[in-house]
């Protein structure tokens, strides 16, 4: 999220953080012995995993720079070992184009149709239905193009693209915002204006994108999103500092 008043957020720094087993190493670790098991090699390549709350249970892995990346719905997180074995199983199977072993589909389908599992993908749907979106065309900016550009700059291309819409109403304080239960980013109509220059405008989009490709991070039972290694990326902008001194300016009613 990007608010305009932005009180410092170096407190949300996870670099130094004590490195917990929490359920996030725990799938790491069970996805590299999968791979290693599945593929016959003795060290499991690079993985990065990402936790999302799409509204329904969608998982895909796929490799991108020689690096595994894996998205699984946030729903799974507290999932038994067994269905998150069922569903490395199941994933690696699919990476490495093979057959997908029928006790893993049983074990996996078993714990999705169960109706508490259910009841939760129902209620991240029907969220979904109360959300209202706009087109990405705005008057003067497109979040489709914008998008497009920066996702050809700065992530090789490899981002899906989630839904870009317009907020409803000029929000002052909050620019822009990713939605994963919704896997939409919503940005402030009021940067859809000649007088926000475009960078900034770009800038607010690509934090958010930065928000999709970092997902966040559970420490401790604490999820984290502008990790270290998200605010490196963030200076990665070329007009990073003008961007970020203009947007505590933007806090200013009259500014
Ligand atoms: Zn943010």
């Amino acid at each position: 999220m990007v608010v305009a008043e932005g009180k410092p957020q170096s407190s949300i720094d996870t670099a130094e953080a004590p490195v917990a087993p929490d359920p996030e190493s725990r799938i790491r670790a069970l996805f590299a012995e999968t791979i290693c098991l599945m593929g016959r090699r003795k060290r499991a390549p690079e993985i990065e995993i990402g936790f999302h709350a799409f509204a329904g249970l969608n998982s895909y892995i796929r490799i991108r720079n020689q690096k595994v990346v894996i998205r699984i719905s946030d729903i799974l997180l507290g999932a038994p070992l067994e269905v998150l074995r069922a569903l490395a199983r199941i994933l690696v199977a699919k990476l490495f184009r093979q057959k997908v072993d029928g006790e893993a589909t049983q074990v996996y389908s078993a714990f999705v149709s169960d109706p508490a599992i259910r009841s939760r993908v129902e209620t991240a749907r029907g969220l979904r239905g109360r959300k209202r979106l706009t087109a990405p065309q705005g008057r003067y900016r497109d979040l489709d193009r914008s998008f497009d550009r920066l996702n050809r700059e700065f992530f090789g291309g490899n981002l899906p693209k989630p839904r870009l819409s317009w907020s409803q109403q000029k929000a002052r304080t909050v620019l822009g915002h990713t939605d994963h239960v919704h896997d939409t980013i919503v940005i402030s109509r009021r940067l859809d204006s000649p007088s926000i220059p475009n960078y900034l405008f770009e800038f607010v989009l690509y934090h958010e994108m930065l928000h999709l490709k970092h997902g966040s991070r559970l420490i401790n039972g604490k999820r984290y999103c502008h990790t270290r290694a998200f605010r490196a990326d963030e200076r990665r902008f070329p007009s990073y500092l003008k961007a970020s001194a203009r947007l505590g300016r933007l806090s200013n009613p009259l500014g």
